[in-house]
């Protein structure tokens, strides 16, 4: 059998969204693994190794991974149905698109939910937060660490203090699935009891599977539920069981398991974790691909979506267009120099910006040029745009 040292996967345009990104050739060479039962012994300690550097990634030597077939939004299902109740009270930091969503969800499975809703390109203040925590006992907060419609980083670690501090039984869910792999995560030093992702963004592997860790703390609450979960696939119930088989290396089914992208998910995990360059050497890299990403658009007269530089994200940038520029205007542009980015999301402003991811490869792989031509692509795009305005 082919070791696919020399897979190369075609040439295409350059996929720089927020998700999904580029994909590495062995990631996706390791997706056309040939069929294997999902409880082979050869494919038993593949799954096991992907919980085990799961952990690695998110510096966790305690939380519990699951990683279970769907997108990041099954994530938002799974902490929905396992940590609260129906009737429980949750309170969700909204700083975009991605918020609305996950309390959307919530609500779905019975949660009463509240909201600080920051104002668009802002972050939720930590005095709010506090006196939201001391106004009421609520079961989780939950904020998005990375909201991908506005390009927001919340301050991780600062949220879970507050939390602790104030309301220590309250556990603290990230909606980290823009953020994991390219933005610093320390979840058993920040005291996090939720991070939960997808492979696609900054993990590097193709879309379909739903990464979510939870803290012992966290499954604890699972534990002492005094309701069952009220989800029958999202239920942890069913997966902590079989998350505990694979890594003990022994077999166990409920739901079988999207066997080829856990091979995927192995490469790419393999590259982060073990790889060179090493994990905190990627988040530097992609601090130094956005401030990059970032200096051309200011060069360029493009003002950011966050309104501070001091919370904007490191793995994707959002721009406004210039003056009487629209995507039309830019986007087609950018996709016939090959290079495809995202329109706006956000639902005050979505035609007035567009969003570039640099996260994974793009960014760790310094000899693709993907930065350098993202860049040059903009820059000869939206001067292109500005000029046709004119005439
Ligand atoms: C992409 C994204 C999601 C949804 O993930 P899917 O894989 O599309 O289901 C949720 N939250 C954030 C912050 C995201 O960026």
């Amino acid at each position: 059998m082919s070791s696919g040292a020399n897979f190369k996967q075609e040439p295409h345009r350059l996929l720089v969204i927020p998700g999904p990104i580029e994909v590495a050739d062995d990631v996706l060479y390791a997706n056309a693994h040939p069929s294997m039962s999902h409880v082979s012994a050869e494919f038993i300690p593949v799954l096991g190794d992907c919980i085990r550097m799961t952990r690695d990634v998110l510096l966790t030597s305690t939380g519990q991974p699951f990683i279970i077939s769907g997108s990041g939004t099954l994530g938002w299902d799974q902490v929905a149905s396992n940590l609260v109740e129906p009737g429980e009270d949750v309170l969700v930091l909204n700083t975009g698109y991605f918020g609305d969503s996950f309390a959307e969800c919530l609500q779905t499975y019975g949660a009463k939910v509240d909201q600080i809703t920051a104002e668009v390109g802002g972050v939720v203040s930590q005095a709010d937060i506090e006196s939201a925590l001391k106004s009421k006992k609520y079961k989780i907060v939950t904020f998005t660490h990375v909201d991908t419609s506005t390009g927001v980083l919340s301050d991780a670690k600062a949220i879970a203090e507050t939390v602790k501090k104030v309301s220590p039984d309250t556990l603290t869910v990230v909606d980290g699935v823009c953020s994991v792999a390219s933005e610093e995560i320390r979840f058993d030093d920040w005291g996090i009891d939720v991070v939960l992702t997808a492979s696609q963004k900054g993990l590097g592997t193709p879309p379909g599977l739903s990464i979510l860790v939870a803290s012992q703390k966290a499954i604890k609450v699972y534990e002492n539920r005094k309701t069952p979960p009220n989800s029958y696939y999202a239920s942890w119930k069913k997966w902590l069981p079989i998350m505990q088989a694979y890594e003990k290396g022994s077999p166990a089914y409920f739901a079988t398991p999207p066997v080829n992208l856990i091979y995927a998910f192995h490469a790419a995990l393999t590259r982060i974790t073990k790889g060179s360059p090493s994990l905190s050497e990627r988040l530097k890299l992609h601090r130094e691909a956005s401030q990059k990403v970032k200096a051309a658009g200011k060069e360029l007269g493009l003002k950011q979506v966050p309104l501070d530089e001091k919370f904007a994200a490191n793995g994707m940038s959002a721009f406004y267009f210039p003056e009487g520029v629209t995507g039309p205007d830019v986007l087609p542009r950018l996709f016939k120099k090959d290079v495809i980015v995202a329109a706006g999301l956000h639902k005050a402003m979505k035609e007035k910006y567009f969003r570039v991811g640099h996260m994974g490869i793009s960014v760790v792989d310094e000899q693709r040029g993907d930065i350098d031509k993202v860049i040059a692509s903009m820059k000869e795009a939206i001067e292109e745009a500005i000029q046709s305005k004119k005439l």
